[in-house]
């Protein structure tokens, strides 16, 4: 979502007559994207934005400017910590961003925005085969743990009428893969729900496969579950987070499921589609989660057998209910235990790809291949590719 919303700020900027570079030395503005989900990411921000500090002492016309979710929070903090920085922008700001580079003071924007401006913006896309669409904005979940709701603000569904525009444009300009952007997009709700926003993209020409991020499980649905086994272009695969298998976490992480009904959303899902590819996200060493919560959560991770995991250690964020929950969790067992659930899925992993060594899969060619080190012969062709391309998740974690 956010390497998206970077994309969207690149697309009002080059209306303005500015193009992108590679090199901070080049550039007039800089603009700083940020994440708070978890405490790592804003502190390697701060840092990073330290650096800048002497370019702009040497070129005071360079505008620095911090975006995302930690400017939503800090707002006019920011300009405390980092006297360098010019303007402030909120995740939900972004259509104002062409009119505050024009300002010679400072300027924050970080209030909600309770209407749909984030819809129509211009999108500045590197082009290749995929392409990140937007359906919906924020989040009214409140899990204790989360910060989302308080940096996105309520939950807004973007008017299907739109998106199918934008989706249509996409195929136009030679995108084969959409994949569609919402923090629970099972909740996605305009003239049509979400099922039928898939049919409508479904029917698009030239679009050849539809994904989707995320799925909360307890707002699964049949339909859902329909849609996927009958829409030919919809990938079979699922993001269905989890975050724990013990019902006691589940609830003071206020999940609204416990496991057994996850359980059997995915025995459903797995009757109704084929092949289908499951992944999750784990979060390790949350307030109060025992050696045995923990224990539960192994055992699924085997029972399940996902393709592919995201895990997380548990990271306390000011201002959520989970920051001041009695019963921390160590940062070295929150550590032995994400530890345990990554060699764990690492050989799962392995099994299920291993599995699809010599057979024949239908795969999008993004770009060519380039070495690095975990794949030094790329250039001369990458002959395991078949066996890591069933799950992009998964492909991307390798
Ligand atoms: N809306 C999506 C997730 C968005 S955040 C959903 O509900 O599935 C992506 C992931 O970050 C979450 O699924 C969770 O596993 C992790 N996460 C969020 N807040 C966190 C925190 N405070 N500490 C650790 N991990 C967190
Ligand atoms: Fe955060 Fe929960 Fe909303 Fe996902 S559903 S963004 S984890 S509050």
């Amino acid at each position: 979502m956010n390497v998206h919303d970077s994309e969207k700020m690149a697309g009002v900027l080059s209306g303005e007559g500015f193009s992108p570079t590679d090199d901070p030395a080049e550039a007039d503005l800089i603009i700083y994207n940020t994440c708070s989900i978890r405490e790592k990411a804003e502190q390697k921000f701060f840092s990073e934005l330290g650096r800048v500090k002497s370019l702009k002492r040497r070129k005071p016309h360079v505008k620095i400017a911090v975006a995302g979710c930690i400017a939503q929070q800090k707002g006019k903090a920011v300009f405390r910590r980092a006297p360098h920085v010019d303007l402030v922008l909120g995740p939900q700001n972004i259509h104002l961003l062409a009119g505050l580079i024009q300002h010679d003071r400072r300027a924050v924007a970080n209030e909600d925005n309770p209407f749909i401006a984030e819809s129509e913006l211009p999108v500045l896309r590197k082009p290749g085969g995929r392409a990140w669409v937007s359906i919906m904005y924020g989040c009214n979940n409140y899990c204790s743990y989360c910060i989302v709701p308080f940096t996105r603000g309520r939950e807004r569904s973007r008017p299907s009428g739109s998106v199918v525009r934008e989706v249509r444009g996409l195929a136009e300009d030679g995108f084969r893969e959409v994949t569609l952007l919402g923090q629970n997009v099972n909740s996605y709700r305009s003239d049509v729900d979400f099922p039928g926003l898939l049919r409508a993209i479904n029917a698009t020409d030239g679009i050849e496969r539809v994904r989707f991020v995320t799925s909360h499980p307890r707002d699964l649905s049949d339909n859902l579950i329909s849609a996927m086994s009958e829409l030919e272009k919809v990938c079979e695969h699922l993001h269905l987070p989890l975050q724990s298998a013990s019902d006691e976490v589940l609830k003071r992480m206020n999940r609204g499921y416990s496991f057994d009904e996850y359980r059997k959303k995915v025995d459903a899902l797995r009757k109704r589609v084929n092949s289908l590819a499951i992944t999750t996200d784990i979060i390790t060493g949350f307030p109060g989660e025992t050696e045995r919560d923990h224990g539960d959560t192994v055992e699924a991770l085997k029972d399940i057998g996902y393709d592919g995991i995201f895990a997380f250690k548990y990271s306390p964020r000011p201002g959520t209910k989970a920051a001041v929950m009695d019963d921390p969790v160590d940062d070295a067992v929150k550590t032995s235990r994400i530890e345990e659930i990554l060699a764990l899925q690492d050989a799962v992993t392995l099994r299920i790809n291993s599995a699809l060594e010599n057979t024949v899969q239908e795969i999008l060619v993004e770009d060519p291949a380039r070495p690095t080190s975990s794949c030094p012969q790329a250039e001369r062709g990458p002959t395991r590719l078949l066996i890591f391309l069933r799950s992009t998740f998964t492909q991307e974690r390798l």
